[in-house]
């Protein structure tokens, strides 16, 4: 859609004209793992090479002495795997990082899932969106979510920033299509809107023309990152205006978007947007968006009068100087609906931390959904990253796939000839922070070990201390035959260790929902978790006998390392001595259905909900309407009777 909304706007607001160009597309297609006059299955596949270039670097070089890693005894297997290129640890280009076919995952969508009947325009402004702009779970939510969504007929779109990180050749149709005018501290910023098709989702990228999102990661850039996502709430608010859209829900997640419920019912709710109902999403409640009064003031609101306990104040400062808002808790109180990752974290919220207080007065609107997984993306029958394919009827790729990850990787492989121990293989793919439990994966690798296990740690440590303690551990266990720790970032990699892993690992302290061990069941991997948050929602213990049908895992509730080592004491013996019972888990695990077509229609049902027509007005007293055309530059052409739509094409200012 090309806009051209030159029409007359005051002096005193810089032009919000859409100008046309496009940049070009390229498509990419390659493979790596067989020769493919024997593979003429394959499927096409734009997923391999969406990721920040960024997330492809690696610090990882495989240290170890390369064990006799992989002698093919199983004959089948020889024949059937004739073609595949083995990796090895000595591999100039690490096994992860080959080209892998297309396949287009567009087109991989559940056919049978009904539309809904009454479709919504619902618009995700968000931080992250996988596979683009990811870095934890909130990128596969945000994705999953809009394509169930598209699936059940609603039209959706996804407001990204426009990091500089983002590998832009390899979203479809990406075009140029409009510059327009934000706000941000007294000057209007010339932005770019640039529109793309990520695995089926249209997005709308936000490209400031000052220095916010450059840099070579999603976070962590030389800008402040508060101030840079206020500046992209309103813009997005901004863009709605000046395109005259009016979707039904405008759906925000955790702090980073916290602010735009503020900026959408105390200035654009009253000048064009009239429609839109706000979800705000908090996917972990560990970051507040801690800002200053003069801070949330740069994007055109009068901080001050946040600065209450019904309103942003963090509680936890009152009484310092100075004290300080909470975009999260603005989010919480501005928003006509608020939901977390699952209905365990939802009561864990409500019981404990600062924000108990705030989420207790605003129960009535607040929902715990569990999220689901994508179940294209994550599809060990179609991976196009993985070896060999494999489903829960049969599982021989699996075997494929763990002894691929152990050659590459210079793992002593399983069941050669004259070894008769098995070896279970743990993954535990994770960001390294303490809510993951970092002493209970350091105690891991040493008790895995010990067990005569193997286990494969991909993760990264956003903290340095972190990070040197993990690559000081790395140079310690990757030199022998059953430790890795991979200090890197990469999706193919992920996706190959849950195919391999026998147990994925989440020992985490706090966990709102956790996507890796729905992954890692996804690919017949059954895990080991800590009974918290979305944990505690969709694992349950093999031994305990009063909901047998539930059983898929191994759970420990302790923090301490025993309660980890007993839980994994007890998945080995299952391994090793009932293998028939092992066997039954895999295919049960497989079988499950965690995927968003189950949970969608949750948050389809809030949408849509009666519920949210309770608007946060009720709760958080607003500023009045003149406070709010005070901020608009168009007050002398807007009118004042309140009743009377204001002009689209405009801008706000102070
Ligand atoms: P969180 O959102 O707290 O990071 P989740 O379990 O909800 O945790 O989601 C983590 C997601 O990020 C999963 O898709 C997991 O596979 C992925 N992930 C985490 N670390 C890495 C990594 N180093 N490389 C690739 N994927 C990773």
């Amino acid at each position: 859609m090309i806009l051209h909304s030159c029409s007359p706007q005051p002096t005193t607001t810089p032009r919000n004209c859409l100008p046309d160009s496009f940049v070009a597309l390229q498509n990419f297609k390659s493979c790596c793992f067989y020769n493919f006059k024997k593979r003429p299955n394959l499927l096409k596949h734009e997923m391999h090479s969406l990721y920040c270039p960024k997330s492809l670097s690696s610090n990882f070089k495989i240290q170890a002495v390369e064990t006799d890693a992989g002698k093919l005894d199983n004959t089948t297997t020889k024949l059937e795997y004739d073609d595949l290129i083995w990796p090895s640890p000595s591999d100039e280009i690490p096994f992860w990082k080959r080209e892998f076919p297309s396949w287009d995952i567009e087109t991989v969508g559940p056919v049978d899932i009904p539309k809904d009947s009454d479709p919504m325009h619902i618009v995700h402004v968000t931080a992250e969106m996988a596979p683009l702009a990811k870095v934890g779970g909130l990128g596969d939510v945000v994705t999953g979510l809009a394509r169930a969504c598209l699936t059940r007929g609603h039209k959706v779109d996804v407001f990204l920033p426009f990091y500089e990180c983002i590998n832009k050749l390899h979203i479809k149709e990406l075009a140029l299509t409009s510059t327009y005018n934000s706000y941000y501290d007294g000057s209007w910023i010339p932005t770019n809107v640039h529109r793309g098709v990520v695995l089926g989702i249209p997005v709308i990228f936000i490209e400031p023309s000052n220095h916010f999102f450059k840099g070579q990661s999603v976070y962590g850039g030389a800008y402040n990152e508060l101030e840079a996502y206020l500046f992209f709430s309103r813009a997005c608010l901004e863009w709605l205006q000046v395109s005259a859209t009016q979707p039904d829900i405008i759906h925000v997640h955790e702090w980073q978007t916290g602010g735009l419920p503020l900026l959408y019912w105390d200035m654009y709710h009253y000048l064009s947007l009239k429609k839109p109902r706000i979800v705000l999403t908090i996917h972990n409640m560990e970051h507040y968006g801690e800002c200053r009064a003069e801070q949330l003031s740069k994007c055109g609101l009068d901080g001050s009068i946040y600065a209450t306990e019904e309103k942003a104040v963090d509680e936890r400062t009152i009484g310092h100087n100075p004290e300080r808002l909470s975009l999260l808790k603005g989010g919480i109180v501005y928003s006509n609906a608020v939901v977390t990752v699952s209905p365990t974290y939802l009561k864990e919220t409500l019981c404990s931390g600062w924000l108990a207080g705030t989420l207790i007065r605003h129960r009535d609107k607040y929902f715990g959904i569990l999220n689901g997984i994508d179940t294209a993306i994550w599809n060990p029958a179609t991976d196009a990253f993985l070896p060999a394919k494999f489903d829960a009827n049969n599982v021989e790729g699996k075997k494929i796939c763990k002894l691929f990850v152990q050659r590459g990787l210079g793992l002593a492989p399983e069941g050669l000839p004259g070894d008769p121990d098995k070896v279970p293989l743990v993954v535990c793919i994770t960001r390294l922070v303490a809510q993951k439990g970092l002493h209970l994966i350091t105690n891991a690798i040493r008790y895995v070990e010990a067990l005569g296990g193997q286990m494969v740690i991909l993760g990264t440590a956003p903290d340095a201390r972190v990070g040197r303690e993990f690559e000081d551990l790395a140079q310690l266990h990757n030199r022998g035959s059953s430790i890795r720790i991979l200090l890197t970032y990469s999706e193919e990699l992920s996706h190959m260790l849950y195919a391999a892993a026998d147990i994925v690992l989440v020992p985490s302290i706090y966990e709102p929902c956790g996507l890796a061990q729905m992954i890692g069941m996804r690919y017949g991997a059954v895990p080991v978790v800590r009974k918290t948050g979305g944990l505690a929602d969709t694992v349950f213990d093999m031994d305990d006998k009063s909901q047998p049908e539930m059983a898929n895992g191994f759970v420990f509730e302790g923090i301490d390392e025993g309660s980890l080592n007993r839980a994994l004491d007890r998945a080995f013996s299952y391994y090793r001595e009932k293998p028939n019972e092992w066997k039954g888990i895999v295919k049960k695990v497989m079988q499950m259905d965690n995927s968003w077509n189950n949970t969608a229609r949750k948050y389809i049902y809030i949408y849509s909900s009666g519920k949210l027509g309770k608007s946060s007005i009720e709760y958080a007293p607003r500023k009045s309407p003149d406070v709010a055309k005070e901020n608009c530059g168009m007050r002398d052409a807007c009118s004042s009777d309140d009743t009377k739509p204001y002009p689209t094409n405009h801008s706000c200012q102070i």
